[in-house]
């Protein structure tokens, strides 16, 4: 993968500013509303149904697995909704499905959310609509709607028909309502095992859409359930319960992802066939994410199969992994603004990710100066003492103020920053050359020392005392180049991990028969390195982000670090260095 050292330098490399802003060009008009949100404002002015009332909504998570990337556009959208309109956004836990569920994955999605800025206006959990549930199941039992089904799975699919040919109806279609109403009982007693038998809608088995052809309400599961414990065998489908809950909590825009638009029929059949209060379904474009994947299900695999640290490592595009490597939650708000609301499918470039976060973090984090590969520089003319230099802590924000910096003799400067035998256009320090030290002075290569193997060990340098930053003289002499360093006797040295992309695809699961998306996994998507940085660095807290010059935005890990040893955390470069490999090809 791509080393420091293969990254390409320009010779006054201190605009982060004047290189983000090529990506705001290019983002969509962020003050134009979404056609969500055109249609929300045409129901409000039109329905008789919601004369009075408020936008509601919900983000309606299943809690087997942590949230992701797309999740929180999910959130960013249903939360925003609430904002935008003064109205509630509810947060349920659709827990149909108690066999993947549980409680870590409950506390990690709360967590998740209340992170990203959201505060919801009440906690549901579909579990608390079971008996509700069960009881409307009656209902159109009583009503000739639903029926007992004793077909098995398998035989289920084989009367349910294809696309382009009707289903049959089944054997079990016409039993009584008495008998009905006597068996599903049953089922909820815990008399028949596993599978045995279904509570189905009776619709149509000839419908062209599939999820009309009878479908099930109900299914037998003798399973613990992390909230209702084992009072319930039998538990709703998700179409039974999805759209009921949404109605019990008074939902006036029940927002999901396009995979549900062919249920829409099916939520707005239950909701009339009841006759309660009946939200709107609506759906937008699921979000995918170039050289990630996203399925929980994928994620899952990850974790167990221990391809990465767990459901929070750096590099998972989980909201606990984002985090934990340093995104903010202000940066994934960005993201979500400049993607906008998607009314078809598409995969977004996930660099538009990565310069969300170099936007936000250009104008909050302080900057540093560290050095991933030393080079030792000795300034022979020096005197044996320490001076202390004035470093402006963030161009982009005056008051994060400025600190003192230790500058002697001896010095670190990285590796690539000296090329013995450099190409014309080379601005930074050659044998015979001159550079300027970031607000410090320019030096002059004098001498390269080698050891016996022919490495090069150490840079002996002259400086000029004339050229210090900030003084009248500094301006008579100019050079091209100015680069980086710290001071070696003051230096700290740190763990830095630096992390990449976890797949090398740009669909980790466009992949040959006999392949899976595990075989696109980067074998380089982290590498841990020893670095020289400002003693200053040594003391930050877990949490804190902030920019090494000239090289990328780091965050001190959260789980790692020890105090006084902090372990940093490589968020994104400064630069885009995908693209200048995409480029070269
Ligand atoms: P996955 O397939 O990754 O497990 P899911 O849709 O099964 O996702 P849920 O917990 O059911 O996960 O999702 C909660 C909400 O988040 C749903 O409303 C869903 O539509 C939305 N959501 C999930 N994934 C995305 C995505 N990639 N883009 C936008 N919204 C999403
Ligand atoms: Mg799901």
């Amino acid at each position: 993968m791509l080393h420091n050292g293969e990254q390409e330098r320009e010779p006054l490399d201190f605009l982060p500013t004047e290189r983000n802003t090529a990506v705001n060009d290019q983002t969509p008009n962020e003050t134009s509303k979404n056609f969500i949100e055109i249609e929300i404002e045409k129901d409000f002015a039109t329905k008789p149904a919601l004369a009075g009332k408020q936008v509601a909504t919900r983000f309606p998570p299943e809690p087997n697995g942590y949230l992701h990337i797309g999740h929180a556009k999910s959130i960013c959208l249903n939360f925003g909704l609430a904002r935008t309109y003064g109205g509630t956004c509810n947060l349920r836990f659709d827990d149909t499905n108690p066999t993947k569920e549980n409680d870590e994955y409950v506390q990690s999605i709360m967590e998740d959310v209340r992170w990203l800025g959201f505060q919801w206006d009440a906690l549901y959990y579909a579990s608390d609509y079971f008996e509700q549930l069960y009881q409307w199941a009656v209902q159109l039992i009583r009503d000739g709607k639903a029926f007992v089904c004793d077909l098995q799975s398998e035989q289920m699919r084989e009367y349910r028909g294809t696309l382009t040919e009707p289903g049959k109806n089944s054997p079990y279609r016409d039993r009584s309502i008495e008998e009905n109403i006597d068996l599903f009982q049953r089922m909820k007693a815990g008399e028949f095992p596993d599978g045995a038998r279904t509570l189905r809608a009776k619709i149509d088995m000839a419908a062209h859409n599939l999820n009309l052809r009878d479908p099930v309400m109900y299914r037998i599961m003798h399973a613990h359930h992390h909230r209702t414990g084992d009072k319930w065998c039998i538990y709703p489908m998700y179409d039974w319960a999805h759209g009921q809950s949404d109605s019990i909590e008074g939902i006036t825009h029940s927002i999901c992802t396009l995979e549900f638009e062919n249920h829409r029929p099916l939520y707005d059949w239950f909701c009339q066939s009841l006759g309660i209060y009946h939200p709107r379904q609506m759906e937008f474009a699921r979000m995918n994410l170039s050289y990630t994947v996203m399925s929980k299900r994928k994620l899952l695999q990850l974790v167990t199969e221990k391809h990465v640290e767990g459901w929070d490592d750096p590099r998972m595009p989980t909201i606990s992994g984002l985090r934990r490597r340093g995104y903010t939650p202000e940066s994934l708000h960005l993201f979500c603004e400049r993607i906008g609301v998607a009314r078809f499918n598409s995969t977004i470039d996930v660099i538009v990710l990565e310069s969300s976060v170099r936007d936000h973090l250009n104008s909050i984090a302080s900057r540093y100066m560290a050095i991933l590969d030393p080079i030792k520089v000795v300034i022979t003319n020096y005197p044996d003492s320490t001076e202390f230099l004035d470093a402006v802590n963030n161009p982009e924000d005056e008051s994060a103020g400025s600190r003192q910096l230790p500058f002697s003799k001896e010095l670190y400067i990285e590796r690539e920053d000296f090329m013995e035998t450099p190409p014309s256009k080379f601005f930074r320090l050659k044998p015979g050359g001159e550079v300027r030290l970031r607000y410090a002075y320019i030096i002059r290569c004098d001498e390269v020392v080698k050891d016996e193997a022919g490495n090069i060990v150490e840079l002996r340098c002259t400086y000029d005392p004339e050229t210090k930053s900030g003084s009248a003289t500094a301006s008579e002499r100019k050079v091209k180049g100015t680069i980086h360093w710290v001071s070696a006797n003051h230096a700290a040295s740190v763990t830095v991990r630096l992390y990449d992309r976890l797949f090398l695809n740009e669909n980790p699961e466009d992949v040959p028969a006999g392949k899976t998306f595990l075989d696109n996994i980067n074998p380089d998507s982290v590498r841990s390195v020893q670095a020289f940085v400002e003693p200053e660095l040594a003391a930050q807290a877990p949490g804190t982000r902030v920019q090494f010059e000239r090289n990328g935005y780091y965050c001190v890990d959260t789980k790692d670090s020890q105090p006084g040893h902090p372990v940093f955390n490589r968020i994104v470069t400064l630069k885009d260095t995908w693209a200048k490999i995409a480029a070269k090809k």
